[in-house]
């Protein structure tokens, strides 16, 4: 038998792992919801109060846009949603499971199994093609790498970039890499998929393809939370929240850039 970290080709999984996230609590419970969700972290002696008690109900198949000055505490936040850090006090629950009360390898299926991933900066593997880092989820949830070609095959189709596959990220637009990373999100049907300011590298008319396709994603009944700095991003989104210095600051009905970017400068102000 094979030893090391792959057999037959495949990626070797605990037992755990294998069997899945946690069981989902009821089909209708909201996307996201957080209360008193505060976190702080230690720079040496100092306490950096970067969330300070945020209640947040992110509902089913909504597009929810996260918006505040730089420090406010977006990133934080979507990175706790994320089960990619913990808060250090109130409640969090994603697709009704309190994220407290799981174990590491929960939280790891969690992100795995339920969850999509956007960034700023696309992180696609740069030795692989466009079509291989769009199956890259489904090999690191130990599938078989044919289980999931057709599903890529239409993401990049439903991106507009079939005929981008064989590409390495190097020889693609930054606009292009970001639609490859929503792809790749997307590959293994997350119920919520999470973006922080997916458009701030991209030229305008770029940006505008993929707040489209995370338009799209809600629209289709997955939900979608993106933290952004644009006001026309925003606009895109059904509900915008707020934050400053880790506190809600307000909240906007999405659909109307003037207004968010009304509410915007009153808060820089
Ligand atoms: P935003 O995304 O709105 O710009 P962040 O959530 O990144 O804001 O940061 C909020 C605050 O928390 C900032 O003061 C930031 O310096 C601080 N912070 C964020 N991450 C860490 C960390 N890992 N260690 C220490 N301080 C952090
Ligand atoms: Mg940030």
């Amino acid at each position: 038998m094979a030893t090391g970290p792959y057999k037959d080709g495949m990626p070797e999984l605990d037992a755990d792992l294998a069997a899945g996230a946690p069981a989902d609590t009821g089909a209708r419970a909201p996307a996201v919801r957080a209360r008193d969700l505060s976190k702080t972290f230690l720079q040496g002696d100092t306490e950096v109060h970067a969330l300070r008690g945020v209640d947040l109900d992110v509902r089913r198949g909504s597009f929810t846009a996260i918006m505040g000055p730089s420090g406010s505490g977006k990133s934080t936040l979507l990175h706790l949603i994320g089960a990619l850090d913990t808060p250090t006090g109130g409640t969090l629950e994603v697709g009704g499971v309190r994220l407290d009360g799981l174990r590491e390898k929960e939280l790891t299926l969690l992100r795995r199994d339920r969850l999509g991933f956007v960034f700023q900066f696309f992180n696609l593997l740069p030795t692989l093609t466009a079509i291989e880092n769009v199956l890259l989820p489904g090999l690191i949830a130990g599938e078989r790498p044919a289980r999931r070609a057709e599903r890529a095959a239409e993401l990049l189709d439903l991106v507009g970039l079939s005929e981008r596959a064989e590409h390495l990220p190097a020889q693609m637009s930054g606009g292009e890499q970001q639609r490859i990373s929503i792809a790749r999100a997307l590959l293994r049907e997350p119920d919520l998929v999470l973006a922080d300011e997916p458009t701030g590298n991209l030229d305008s008319s770029s940006g505008d393809v993929v707040l489209g396709l995370l338009r799209r994603i809600a629209d289709e009944g997955q939900s979608v939370v993106m933290v952004t700095h644009d006001p026309l991003a925003a606009g895109r989104a059904d509900e915008v929240l707020f934050l400053r210095d880790g506190e809600r600051a307000g909240e906007v009905a999405g659909g109307d850039p003037e207004r968010v970017i009304a509410f915007f400068h009153g808060l820089a102000a």
